[in-house]
């Protein structure tokens, strides 16, 4: 199918809203007021990670008041702060600060193509449901994380396949409060 085109050049185009993203957002809005831009998130909610990951006790491993966002206050104490705290943080910050009306949210990037003639970025985008279009813009920011979100990495661990206990890939559950030990676990791999 082909895309329809935005007639409209922005200057930036960012991709994800999770810390990454919402930052730059801030910043181009503060520092370069003049500038044009729109950020494409494909979750239902700005957050990436800490609206990703929902397995019991998900945590930051620093303190808040260091990992935060220097321009919006962490509200709370100095805690390692569960995750959902974290992405109602985030989104608060978005809020406050008028973000929100420069982010498609459930949008997803999926090609980006550089012209040299026209010296421009062309992104191709869908949401949920819809057409693809496609968008234009100078300069292309990637703030999509270090992760892939739809295909974790399986891990290799020796002696898994013999494991009587239940397992499970954090990135696709267990969502439930609690977690029992349950089984054991040993390998002849094990030093
Ligand atoms: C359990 C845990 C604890 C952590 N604790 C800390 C800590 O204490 N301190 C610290 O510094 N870091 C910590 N991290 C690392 C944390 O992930 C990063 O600090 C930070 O949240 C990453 O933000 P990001 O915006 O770069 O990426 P992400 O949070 O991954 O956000 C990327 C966003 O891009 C979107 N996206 C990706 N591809 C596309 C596309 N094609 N189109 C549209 N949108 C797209 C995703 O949907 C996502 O919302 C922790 C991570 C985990 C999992």
């Amino acid at each position: 199918m082909t895309p329809s085109t935005n007639q409209h050049v922005f200057d930036y185009i960012i991709m994800g809203a999770g810390f990454a993203g919402v930052n730059i957002s801030y910043l181009l809005r503060t520092e370069m007021p003049n500038s044009t831009y729109i950020v494409f998130e494909n979750r239902e909610r700005v957050g990436g990670t800490w609206d990703f990951w929902k397995y019991p006790g998900i945590r930051s491993d620093s303190f808040l008041a260091l990992f935060g966002l220097t321009w919006h206050p962490w509200p709370h104490g100095m805690d390692f702060a569960e995750a959902h705290r974290i992405r109602d943080y985030l989104e608060d910050a978005v809020r406050c600060h008028g973000l929100d009306k420069h982010i498609r949210l459930s949008h997803k990037v999926n090609k980006a193509k550089w012209s040299s003639k026209e010296l421009l970025w062309t992104v191709t985008v869908t949401s949920s449901g819809g057409e693809p279009s496609d968008f234009k813009a100078r300069y292309l920011l990637a703030c999509t994380g270090y992760y892939d979100y739809k295909t974790p990495l399986q891990a290799d661990i020796p002696g898994l396949s013999q494991f009587k206990g239940r397992s499970s890939i954090l990135s696709f559950g267990p969502r439930t409060s609690t977690l029992r030990a349950s089984g054991s676990f040993s390998s002849d791999q094990e030093q």
